[in-house]
Order: C-alpha cells, then structure tokens, then sequence
C-alpha cells in the first residue's frame, strides 16, 4: 500500500438506515460489552474491547487524507468541488493499491452521498468514557465539517447507568441519535433471552436518551416469544414503548441464527416458531396497542410479507409510517396480509 496512505479499521454490523444513507462508519468499540442474548450470533465468537481515543483518532486521520486527495482531485475536475464517480476514478487510477484498502468503498460511498452521516460502532459505543467520546466526536466533526449526523447503538443499561449531565455532553459534542436493542417488553422473555435489561431498564434508558436530546430508535423483535409467549411479548412490548415514546420503532422479527441455542433448538423442531401469518397477528396485537407519536418502521428484509399482489405488503422506507396518522392504515394492511397468508 502506498505508505502515504495508512490503514483505517472498521466493524461489520450497522443498522440499514445507516447503509441507505452510506454513513461513514467509526469504529469506537470493538464487539459487544454484554453478548449474553441467546438470540444473538453477531459477536458471539468476538471479545469485547474499548478502543483508545488516540487509537480512533489515527483512523479518523487516515481517512480525512484520503478524504484530501479526492477532494483535491474534485476541486480540480469541476468547478463546485463536488466529489464525483470521475473523481473518485482517478484517486483510485494514481493509488491502485488503495483498490484492496479494507475500507475505501465505504468511504468513498459516503463521500459520493456528501459525507453527512456517520455510525459508531460497535454494539455499545456509550459504555466509553465520557470524555474519550467527546474528544472522539470533536475531533471528528473538525476533519468533516459537513457532518449533520451522528449515530451509534446503545444498551439501554448503559444509557439507564450514564449521567444524564453526560448524555447531553456527548449529545451536543455531535451524537445524534441512538439505536437501541429494546427485542422486548415482557419481564419473564427478558430473562429468558437473557438481554440483560428489565422493562424498567428500558423505560429508563429509552426516556434518559430522549431527554438528553437524542433521536432515538427502539428495535423491537415481533416472534421472538414463539406461540407460547406470544401475546405477553406483543402486549406488554407495546406498553414498554408506550411510555418511551420514542421517535422510531423498528420491527426485527425473529429468526432463530446459526451460532445461537435458538437455532440449535430450530433444527431439532423444538422451537413453536410462528407462521408468517402468526407473526402477523401477533405484531398486529402490538400495533393495536401502541399509542405513541413515534414513527413505525419495517426497515428490513426479514419483514418482506408479500401482499395480494405479489409487491411488499408493508413499506421498508427508513421513515416508516406516523403514528397516530397512518395507524389505521397500517393495521388495514396487516389485516390484508393475514387474510393473504389464510
Ligand atoms: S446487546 Fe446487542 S449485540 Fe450484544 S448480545 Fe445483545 S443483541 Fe447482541
């Protein structure tokens, strides 16, 4: 590689909204803090490990000289400066053996889309020093001035156990919004899948996000308590959020992973999976009960019902549906799908 040019790290998992905007991913943290969640493969074989601020800083550095030298060769190939496909072209043309730099697509990627967002990894990057992500998030919103976004998963434990007087710190140092792994509502599936957090853990977490300025996304995780707990998971998941209140909700329905017990037990048949159909029924039941004004989102492949005509049954856009507004009309078209799947 050209020694000009130095190696930058990044982790593998980011939410899809992220993907859909290409944000610029920074590795905080490496793996999981907890990764106890029998549902849950992503870091399963990893160790978890904190990541010094002169460690993260050295990989915004590497960037930000990448990031130079397209914008130079930008500035010079047309008259705005805007970071083109041609730009990019030749950058790669006079450093060909930055082709095989692990993470150059992703970079360019967000370039190319304006370079305003950006995602922290991994899976509980507030559990870092309050300080050390300030100095991070500084540091980062001086290379790229053009940043409007800032997001990163969180445990809402570790959001439950912060300071609030740090969460605005770090909020207004330049974290926007936080994803948070909610799965469930229901007390006795907490336990069972071990998620490390009670309904009053999340409530907690969910509310000290929210008034600390943060947007935040609650994932919440439709099947995950099979038939048997099925309508405990639905309802008393509905009301966990409905005393958050969050800005997002996002639908992950479950599927039993390779690497986790859940998958184990799928393969031997003990598992009481739902049908499409159940799955269905049962986020209906939590749709029905949530009165929030947050935005509902199925913003992933694993929520692809097909309707009546063979096209998505519900939206994947990142926006998802209003609520109160398009409640109606979301239940209108779970109904259609659970007559479909009949
Ligand atoms: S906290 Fe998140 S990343 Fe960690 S084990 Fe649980 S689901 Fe996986």
């Amino acid at each position: 590689m050209n020694t000009q040019f130095k190696s930058f790290e990044t982790g593998i998992y980011r939410p899809p909204s992220e993907g859909g905007s290409s944000s610029l991913l920074v590795r905080l943290t490496r793996n999981c803090p907890w990764n106890h969640c029998t549902f849950c493969a992503m870091y399963k074989e990893e160790k978890f490990q904190l990541r010094t601020p002169e460690e993260i800083i050295q990989d915004i550095d590497a960037m930000h000289a990448i990031y130079l030298q397209i914008q130079d060769i930008a500035d010079d190939t047309n008259p705005e400066g805007r970071i083109t496909h041609e730009a990019v072209r030749i950058f790669i043309r006079r450093t060909p053996e930055l082709s095989f730099h692990q993470g150059i697509s992703m970079l360019v990627e967000w370039m190319l889309a304006g370079g305003k967002t950006v995602f922290l990894q991994d899976a509980d990057s507030l559990i870092m020093k309050t300080d050390h992500m300030i100095q991070v998030l500084t540091y980062l919103k001086a290379c790229f001035p053009k940043i409007e976004r800032i997001t990163t998963y969180a445990r809402s434990k570790t959001i439950a156990k912060k300071p609030a007087a740090d969460l605005e710190k770090i909020r207004k140092a330049g974290l926007n919004r936080v994803h948070i792994g909610l799965e469930t509502g229901d007390r006795e599936l907490l336990k069972a899948v071990k998620k490390g957090a009670t309904p009053e853990d999340h409530i907690k977490g969910g509310i000290k996000a929210l008034e600390a300025g943060f947007q935040v996304s609650e994932y919440w995780m439709p099947g995950l308590g099979c038939r048997s707990q099925s309508e405990n998971h639905a309802l008393n998941t509905a009301d966990v959020l409905n005393k958050i209140n969050p800005h997002f909700i996002r639908s992950r329905p479950f599927h039993p992973y390779p690497g986790t017990d859940f998958y184990e037990k799928a393969v031997r048949n003990q598992l009481d999976l739902l049908s499409p159909k159940e799955l269905l029924m049962e986020i209906k039941q939590t749709i029905q009960a949530l009165k929030v004004t947050s935005r509902v989102c199925f913003d992933h492949a694993a929520n692809g019902w097909a309707g009546p005509d063979g096209m998505l049954l519900l939206s994947q856009s990142y926006e998802g549906y209003k609520f109160p507004e398009e409640k109606n009309r979301l239940l209108d078209l779970i109904e259609t799908g659970i007559r479909h799947y009949s």
